[in-house]
């Protein structure tokens, strides 16, 4: 199946010069959202997983669908203040200002292999973050991967020690 062809794109949104890459006419497609997350467990059903991580709040929608296709637990990452018990932090540089993202202390434990998920890779900057706070658990990496990757921000970059896949490239 053509994914590429189930993703809406709508020029302009939510500011001008951004090209928006909507993946709700996917996840509202049956046989499209099946394929995509079926695709994304084939491109990493040789790695061993023992956990998917997914930043809010596209990565949940990917995520949480990959980890039960795979047969493992899911851990949110969040915008600060929506977790409820103890948290660690990331704080990270924005085109202007900073961002924060929040994982729960005891959701990864020391030595478990982690798979990180998101819709979408643009400048590297939300998965990096979700990366750096696993690592700082114990967790081991061992894989990251995307619906769709924005190949001319080069957020590979920033993620060029790690496993990255992703299944459309624009
Ligand atoms: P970044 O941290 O720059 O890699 O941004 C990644 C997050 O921003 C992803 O979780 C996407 O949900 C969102 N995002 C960034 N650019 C776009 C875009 N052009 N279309 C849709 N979502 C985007």
């Amino acid at each position: 199946m053509d994914l590429k062809s189930k993703i809406r794109v709508i020029e302009g949104f939510p500011k001008e010069g951004i090209s928006f890459k909507d993946i709700t006419t996917v996840l509202q497609d049956k046989d499209a959202f099946r394929e995509c997350i079926y695709q994304l467990a084939e491109a990493f059903r040789n790695e061993e997983v023992d956990m998917v991580v997914g930043p809010e709040a596209r990565g949940f929608l990917i995520g949480a669908p990959l980890a039960y296709e795979l047969g493992v637990g899911f851990v949110p990452v969040r915008k600060p203040g929506k977790l409820p018990a103890e948290t660690i932090s990331f704080e990270y540089e924005l085109e202007y200002g900073t961002d924060t993202l929040e994982i729960h202390k005891d959701a990864i434990k020391p030595g478990q292999k982690v798979l990180v998920i998101d819709d979408l890779l643009a400048t590297g900057g939300t998965v990096h973050s979700t990366v750096k706070m696993i690592e700082e658990l114990g967790g081991e990496v061992v894989g990251i991967g995307f619906f769709i990757e924005l190949e001319f921000l080069n957020g590979r970059k920033l993620l060029e020690d790690y496993n990255v896949k992703s299944l459309v490239k624009y």
